[in-house]
């Protein structure tokens, strides 16, 4: 996690994330892949799942293929922030989920996608979304962004101005948002039900067509998919709702993170994708 907390900003940085993230995906068996596209390069690696159709199908073989479950998180960060937050812990809790299933033992696929060009308006995970061979046998993504910050003053958490909802008086910034599509309902519960006793609570955020009325709601790499119809969830601490001190400037690094909140968000998440990799 350390070892990513850098400026990842200009062509120079972001090839020396790239290169690291695809190191690990590659010492944990996923076989990363490049994509490239106008202005940056996502790094994308999958692992197959029993469910995977035979290689050797024929076009009137039943289509049986479970499917894939998607873990993406930006690598990108604005100019002059080392991105702690923003969005290392989301590198951090996507290797860390690549290494507990690594082993393709589960029904569904796993893919691992790390997205460049967040910071510059969702390029990467725009790039994938809108790609119909990408999207082909995908079937749930989970996008996590900024998973490391808490705040403990009562009436330090914010929402959106124009949010539909609004949080008790005084309430501190000690829980986990999920914010996900009313289209797919099962989706939220799940995350609910993960986070047991002794972990970050779950506030479950649904927002109703895709957040087109609530633009907050769609500032990270799950819109471009809710966009293409894949249900798809994002894991967040709220950033700046939260933290605006930290918020995408120098002051984002890793010593001031909240760490026993990022291991039991990672835990929390581990259960869900448990369930979400062996399908219904
Ligand atoms: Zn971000």
């Amino acid at each position: 996690m350390r070892a990513l907390a850098f400026e990842r900003f200009d062509d120079e940085s972001r090839k020396r994330a790239r290169a690291l993230l695809a190191h690990r995906l590659t010492a944990l068996g996923f076989q990363p892949e490049l994509q490239a596209f106008g202005r940056g390069i996502n790094v994308v690696g999958r692992r197959p799942g029993t469910g995977d159709a035979p290689a050797d199908a024929s076009a009137d073989a039943p289509a049986d293929a479970a499917g894939d479950v998607l873990i993406g998180a930006h690598f990108d960060t604005v100019e002059g922030s080392p991105g702690a937050d923003d969005n290392a812990t989301g590198l951090a809790v996507a290797l860390e989920m690549a290494r507990l299933f690594a082993a393709p033992e589960t029904r569904r696929g796993l893919r691992i996608a790390f997205f460049d060009g967040e910071e510059a308006g969702l390029a990467g995970s725009a790039t994938y979304a809108r790609s119909a061979s990408r999207l082909a046998g995908l079937r749930v993504a989970v996008v996590l962004e900024m998973l490391g910050r808490t705040c403990g003053a009562p009436g330090c958490q914010h929402l959106p101005p124009d949010a539909p909802i609004a949080l008790p008086p005084g309430q501190r910034g000690d829980f986990l948002a999920v914010l996900g599509n009313d289209t797919d309902p099962g989706l939220l519960p799940l995350f609910v039900r993960a986070a047991v006793e002794g972990q970050p609570p779950v506030l479950a955020l649904p927002v109703l067509d895709a957040g087109r009325g609530l633009p907050d709601t769609r500032r990270s790499d799950h819109a471009p998919f809710w966009d293409e119809g894949v249900p798809a969830v994002l894991l967040t601490d709220t950033a700046e709702l939260r933290a605006p001190e930290a918020y995408h400037g120098p002051a984002d690094v890793a010593d001031t993170l909240d760490w026993r909140f990022l291991t039991g968000n990672a835990q929390t998440l581990s259960t869900a994708l448990a369930a979400l990799l062996q399908g219904p």
